[in-house]
């Protein structure tokens, strides 16, 4: 039985770094209103197509130093970066809920959270083939999750929506208060539908500490960047805030409830 979970343990890292191969074609070509099936794989510099030897996740960076075959340009360290993040988080996933529908919901919200912080970090684009899908799933994942019986399903089903909702109209109303006090765009479309994909899937209680922390990140890094930067003047600092939640929603996965549980604790 041992060996059996650690077998698990190691598919779900080898899985991990396969969807992570392919999570990072996302990335570069969904924000671009690409398809991710076709053309195969290029470099973006001289064209030559990857080889299938060339094409292993993380072996191949290592094998070729990170550079092209052809052309000799270096490859983006973000190609392992993700390929490493997307095995660590299904290991993790593997080692907090073990083998069960729980662990498979959340890996497959974790590479959804991991796709957005990247590609908001990169393009500043949330591409709805992810977020709205994500909201779906997350409404159905509540199904699943729900004690048995149907009408308690088709229940959390409505509840995860609900919530879903009510999230995007917590965003909406930032976005039309902010653009009240300062006639400027603040937080996007995409963010209210990445925050309700997050609600549906997490609930109000993790939600919030989602918000709260990633909010906290995002002024934080917001300060920094305007100190780096003192003296260029008239700067705006754009800062991807769908990238704060998706961290903070990574976080929240793993330790949201102790979280919770730790901040309500000062109540009793
Ligand atoms: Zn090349």
């Amino acid at each position: 039985m041992q060996g059996l979970n650690l077998l698990a343990g190691i598919i779900c890292g080898l899985l991990g770094l396969v969807f992570g191969s392919f999570l990072n074609v996302c990335i570069a070509r969904l924000p671009r209103h690409e398809s991710v099936v076709s053309p195969r794989s290029m470099c973006p510099d001289c064209g030559a197509p990857i080889r299938a030897m060339d094409n292993v996740p993380l072996l191949s960076f290592l094998v070729l130093w990170g550079r092209c075959r052809d052309c000799g340009v270096r490859i983006s360290w973000r190609y392992p970066a993700i390929e490493l993040a997307t095995a660590a988080l299904w290991v993790l996933c593997w080692l907090e809920f073990g083998v069960s529908v729980e662990a498979v919901g959340m890996a497959v919200f974790c590479f959804l959270a991991l796709g957005l912080a990247a590609m908001d970090a990169e393009t500043l684009l949330l591409p709805n083939t992810f977020t709205l899908p994500g909201i779906v799933l997350g409404v159905l994942y509540s199904a699943v999750m729900c004690p048995d019986g149907w009408l308690a399903r088709l229940r959390c089903a409505g509840v995860s929506l609900g919530w879903a909702v009510c999230a995007t109209a917590l965003i909406l109303t930032i976005r039309w208060l902010y653009w009240l006090v300062r006639r400027r765009e603040g937080m996007g479309f995409g963010d209210a539908k990445l925050f309700a994909m997050i609600a549906a899937w997490l609930g109000p209680a993790n939600t919030l500490l989602v918000f709260f922390l990633a909010v906290v990140g995002a002024a934080l890094y917001g300060v920094l960047w305007m100190g780096l930067r003192r003296g260029e003047g008239g700067t705006q600092a754009r800062i991807p805030l769908g990238s704060f939640l998706c961290a903070a929603t990574i976080y929240a996965v793993f330790e949201g409830q102790a979280t919770v549980g730790w901040y309500l604790g000062f109540f009793r």
